[in-house]
Formats: structure tokens, sequence, C-alpha cells
């Protein structure tokens, strides 16, 4: 899709977006005035399968009615109080969520790049408080390729040049270990180590998955050293990887879960710190918070969010329609497809970069109908939201392999 090809209406929507909003992205020609389900509507009635789904912020599918009727309900009761005052969903919302994670409590943030930095703090409080490490010696322990957020500090553990390039100084207390390597992890705990912070799939860095073992490895050797495992599932968490959390798969419980994304249904920024009270309740009145964070309109999206897990009725479909969707991907392998990597409905493609770059082949996508994101040069990501029909994803892979044949594979 090049600028000849759209029309007058979405060019002068992109040149105004060029003009007046700031340059920190890049996106694809497409310009969305609608969306229901798993598909999205242009401003000049053109209609695409949505298959990336906001990251995963829309797993449900754009305006789920159970959603948008609970934000409806709550938009003409009260949407904010400040947490100066109780109100009456964030209650029912905190249960909710704990009893799903299985943890006693909930701290409620807005976005994700929050509850990482939210759980940095707890980490580093609780080292200095429950662990008694020596104060301001508290490492953190990340991995290679990971993405956690946008913030300062976040970008401090970053590895990618772009994330980092002319942001410094940078926050200290991390170390950056391979990812996937348990042995090479292990190496680097020693007693200063408060926390382990990990995406159980790393999704921008291409939807890497761990070797089986990883994760477990991980859980045993923090749990012999008192250190805790910090899981952001704030991508792969709610659904998308066909369980509520991908630790779920992997067999591990962390004592952290990140949340963020799919919590607040595709309707409002709503994240998550979900951990036991021997770790949450390191924080006391004053040193954390938050204006808009538990805030009665994301409270009750957020119940309605878990209202629609508890059943595990998406968990079961995008396990499913994952399958049946990484099937048919594996099958392009050796055909323009270097490698597929996944888990539930949630997949990473390496294209042949002899073929194209990621960001060509996401344009004629879209040119297709299919919205794809590409990351890190030839690997797209398709993310569909759950609500996906078996049909619809069977079309959107022979879109991908009309593109592929026109590139030449
Ligand atoms: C998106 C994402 C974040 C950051 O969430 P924001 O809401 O954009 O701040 C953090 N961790 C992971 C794994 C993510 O995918």
């Amino acid at each position: 899709m090049t600028a000849t090809s759209t029309s007058s209406a979405t060019a002068r929507y992109i040149t105004q977006v060029e003009e007046y909003g700031a340059h920190n992205y890049h996106p694809l020609p497409v310009v969305v005035h609608e969306a229901f389900g798993a598909w999205v509507t242009d401003v000049d009635g053109k209609r695409y399968l949505d298959c990336l789904a906001a990251y995963s912020a829309v797993n449900f599918g754009h305006g789920h009615p159970v959603l948008v009727d609970a934000a409806r309900a709550q938009l003409d009761r009260v949407t904010l109080t400040s947490r100066a005052f109780h109100n009456d969903v964030l209650g029912p919302f905190l249960e909710g969520l704990a009893r799903l994670a299985g943890k006693d409590m909930v701290l409620p943030m807005n976005t994700g790049a929050e509850a990482v930095e939210s759980a940095i703090k707890i980490a580093r409080a609780w080292g200095y408080r429950v662990k008694g490490v020596e104060h301001d010696r508290a490492k953190i322990v990340v991995a290679h390729g990971n993405f956690h957020g946008r913030t300062t500090t976040i970008i401090s553990f970053s590895n990618d040049p772009d994330a980092r390039a002319d942001f410094g100084p940078f926050t200290p207390g991390f170390v950056s270990v391979p990812y996937g390597d348990a042995a090479a992890l292990e190496a680097l705990l020693d007693d200063d180590v408060v926390a382990v912070l990990l995406e159980p799939i790393q999704g921008e860095a291409g939807i890497i998955v761990p070797p089986a073992d990883y994760l477990p490895a991980v859980r045993r050797m923090t749990r012999e050293r008192n250190i805790l495992f910090i899981a952001d599932e704030i991508q792969s968490g709610l659904g998308r990887t066909g369980a509520t959390f991908q630790c779920d798969n992997a067999g591990v419980i962390p004592d952290l879960y990140l949340l963020g994304k799919a919590l607040g249904g595709g309707i409002v920024p709503v994240s998550a710190v979900v951990g036991d009270a021997s770790v949450l309740g390191v924080l006391r009145p004053g040193e954390h918070g938050s204006t808009f964070g538990g805030n009665p309109l994301a409270a009750a999206v957020g119940l309605a969010v878990v209202g629609l897990l508890e059943t595990g009725d998406y968990q079961r479909r995008a396990a499913e329609l994952g399958e049946h969707l990484l099937g048919s991907l594996r099958a392009l392998v050796g055909h323009g497809v270097v490698a597929v990597r996944g888990a539930g409905l949630w997949a990473g493609i390496d294209i042949d970069p002899a073929l194209a770059g990621g960001r060509e082949v996401c344009e004629a996508l879209a040119a297709r109908g299919v919205l794809a994101k590409d990351t890190h040069g030839s690997t797209i990501r398709l993310a569909p939201p759950i609500v996906v029909e078996r049909e619809e994803l069977d079309w959107a892979v022979e879109q991908l392999v009309a593109v592929l044949a026109e590139l030449g594979a």
C-alpha cells in the first residue's frame, strides 16, 4: 500500500498526524474508523481482519458487548474518585483478579510500564525489608532482548539501541543475561539479587519461546536462593497463549505477575501487579500510588475481563485456534518462511530476508485486508483477537501465501 494507492481521506489524515504528532511511531497507512470483533473498517469503508489486536490489548475483540456494557454502566455512575476515597467497584475487581491469579493481593495501576516500575520498587523494598539486602545494593536480573516498556528506568535495562540511544544516563541496579539460558542466569545469582524479571515468551523480540525447562529452572533457582521471580505477562497473559498465564503452560507460579494490555479490555488502560501478601504487603501508605490507578471505570472493565476469563472459554479457544494457525504457518517453512514460533493464538513468522523485510510484507498484507505488525527486520507477528473464526484465520494465511508468491517465494 503505497501513498499513491491511499484515498484522499486517508492521505489527508496521515498528513495531519505527521504534521502535528510526534514522530515516535511509523504506522501502516490504514486509518481505522470503527471496529467490531476481529474486524476493523477504515475511513473509506475497507475492512481488515485485525491480526495484531493492539498487541494483545484487544484479546476479547473490539467492542466486546459484555465489556462495553460494563464500561457504559459505570460511565453513568462514577468514573474517578482517586484513591483518597474508596469506590464500590475496586474491591470486587481486586478480589476477582487475585482469585483468578491464585494470589493474595493486587496493586492496580494503568499502563504496563507502570506495573513494571511498581514491581521494581516492590522487589527492591522487599529485598531491603524482608530479604535483608544492604541498602542500595539490590540487583534485578533481566534478559537480553527484553521489552518491558518505555520509561527511563525500564529502557535502562533494554539492549535495543533504538529504545536507549540518546536517553541516558540510565538507572543502575540491573544485570542482563541471554534469554533462555538457565546456566548463565544461575551464574549471576548472588546475595544482592532481589528479583529475576522475565517475559515468559518474549513478544517484541519476535515471539521468542524459551526451552521448555527454562522457566521451571528459573523458578527452582530463585526459590532456592530467596529471590523473587517476576513474570511480565502483560502481553502473554490473559488468554493469548491458550492459558490464563503463559506461566501456566510452563508449569510455574511466579512470585509476581505483571498484567496490563488485555486487562483493560481494549477500552481503558488497566494494569496490575499481582502477588502474595509476603511480597506485595511491603508497600506502606504514601510509598507508591497513581491518581488513576484503580479508578471505578478501569475497575468495572477489569472486573468484566476477569469474568470472561473465569470460564476458561477464551483460553481454550486460543489454544485450539492457535494450534490450527501455527500448523498452517509451519507448513509455509521453506516457502518464503524461515521459521515459525508461537504459543496459543500468538505467532512469530520469520520471512526469508532475501524476499522482503517484515514491513514490506505487512504493507502487502494490509492491501489484502490483513493487519499485522513487523518486528525486528523480517519477523512478522500475528495475534488476532481470540474471537476470530477458524475460517478467518485460514483466509489470513491464504493472504500471506499470496503475498509471499508475489514476492517470488
Ligand atoms: C506492552 C508491554 C509492556 C508495556 O506496556 P505499556 O502499556 O505500553 O506501558 C510491558 N511489558 C510487555 C511484555 C509488553 O508487551
